[in-house]
């Protein structure tokens, strides 16, 4: 048994295994958990994926990982429940193809992530015989794909908190229609209020066995890395080049795992939207978050100062943190300690900024010429593809179904897009959520309330 150890990207925390990165989530100097070591996959290895399906790839990508923490057995049936819909690759034009990663329950490529999370955090609970409660604050999204992703999983409550009044009203279905083991709370206040509460429960030492489940656990980082694999696979090339939309980076470090374990990746298109500082950091050298974020249509996107870029600068060598006073709140964003080799970003990522104007004129172009409907999120991808102008096979990631946005593509198109079948039946079914005044008060008489 030689098991992989996590370290921080802080450098003052002790090594960890993965079973205590995961129940952690976050190290306690702030850091992010990173692999000591990256393991590596044989080129054979990953010629033989040609003839496997998508959960048999996923579980020898993640095997390489976890094979010494989790019995092989249970890790299939993890990974064989989590990956249980279609990851179509299509061929768009020429060198350029496109990954649909919008297929799964929220039709979101969270969902390659909640899943596994949810499948691995279900296997240590029952492991300790420890009655988990997973608290998460969310602004859209992520709460719909972890509820969806936990329902139903034995030992683990999931209690999502999002602002009553800026969600939209198929995003609160997500979550407030499953019931069973998921818990709703409508909070009167802000998504930065959601979280800031959360933090408070976190620190409370009266709640016990209590759980993060946000996008930096380092369960929700490795299975993002087997779709590369699996794109690859896919297709007949010695080297190909992704282009990866991107907020917090979690997508994209995916990727890089993949290269660094050995996948014959050229480039990675880094493609985000209005919120630029990293195409400006590889430009310049010089990091400027951005905060608060820009709003962008592709608002999964909206991010100015991506969590995972202190990974990405780590694995390049460098160091970046955000400075916090002595009760942990952040003073000063994004200080880039040591700088990482700027020539190795260089040659591995080419990064651009698109606008919103861009992201609506790709959306027409792309449905008009080639019958193809991107999202906003996929389009931004497509649109920095067509800036890089690269030599290389491009396999461009769609994120999100464009079902999910159907006011941005009917004013874009003139028409309302498809909705998946499951997201209509949304509508219809009945909602539970408790509604909360923003007080600290509340929500933990509340939650000691659901033992
Ligand atoms: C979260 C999200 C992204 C950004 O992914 P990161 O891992 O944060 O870079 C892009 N598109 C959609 C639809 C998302 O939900």
């Amino acid at each position: 048994m030689e098991k992989i150890l996590y370290r921080s990207t802080n450098r003052k925390s002790d090594l960890v295994t993965f079973k205590e990165a995961v129940l952690k989530g976050q190290p306690s100097d702030y850091g992010l958990f990173i692999p000591l070591e990256i393991p590596s996959i044989k080129k054979d290895e990953i010629d033989s994926f040609k003839n496997k399906q998508y959960y048999e790839i996923a579980f020898t990508v993640l095997s390489k990982f976890l094979k010494d923490d989790i019995n092989p057995e249970d890790l299939f049936k993890i990974v064989k429940n989590s990956y249980n819909f279609e990851v179509p690759l299509a061929k768009i034009e020429g060198n350029l193809y496109l990954l649909y990663l919008d297929r799964g329950p929220t039709f979101s490529f969270k969902d390659f992530a909640a899943r596994f999370m949810a499948g691995i955090m279900e296997y240590y609970a029952k492991q300790d015989n420890l009655k988990l409660t997973v608290l998460v604050a969310t602004s859209g999204d992520t709460g719909g794909a972890i509820a969806n992703a936990f329902y139903e999983k034995e030992n683990i409550k999931v209690v999502v908190i999002f602002p009553k009044d800026e969600i939209t009203e198929i995003q609160r279905k997500q979550m407030t229609t499953l019931g069973e083991n998921i818990i709703s709370i409508a909070l009167k206040g802000k998504f930065d209020d959601c979280q800031n509460l959360v933090k408070i429960a976190f620190n409370d030492p009266d709640l016990k066995n209590l759980t993060s489940a946000n996008s930096i656990n380092i369960a929700r980082l490795l299975p993002q890395s087997t779709y590369y694999f699996y794109a690859f696979s896919r297709l007949n090339y010695e080297k190909v080049c992704f282009s990866v939309p991107s907020g917090n980076f979690g997508n994209l470090m995916g990727g890089v795992i993949a290269k660094k374990m050995g996948l014959p990746v050229e480039k990675f298109i880094v493609a985000v939207n209005e919120n630029d500082e990293f195409p400006n950091f590889l430009k310049t050298g010089i990091y400027n978050p951005i905060i608060p974020p820009k709003k962008c249509i592709s608002n999964a996107m909206n991010v100015g100062h991506p969590s995972n870029l202190a990974r990405l600068i780590d694995l390049y060598g460098g160091w970046i943190y955000d400075e916090r006073n002595k009760d942990g709140k952040i003073i000063k964003y994004g200080i880039l300690k040591e700088k990482p080799d700027m020539e190795s970003l260089k040659n591995d990522f080419i990064s651009f900024s698109i606008t919103d104007e861009e992201v609506a004129e790709t959306i027409k172009k792309y449905y008009l010429k080639y019958k193809t409907l991107l999202d906003p999120h996929g389009a931004v991808g497509i649109c920095a593809y067509e800036k890089a102008n690269l030599n290389y096979p491009v396999i461009s990631i769609e994120t999100a179904h464009p079902g999910k946005f159907p006011e941005v593509i009917e004013k874009i198109l003139g028409f309302e897009p498809e909705i998946p079948k499951d997201l209509k039946n949304l509508i219809s079914k009945k909602e539970k959520y408790t509604i909360l005044e923003n007080s600290y008060k509340e929500l933990k008489d509340f939650l000691l309330d659901l033992k």
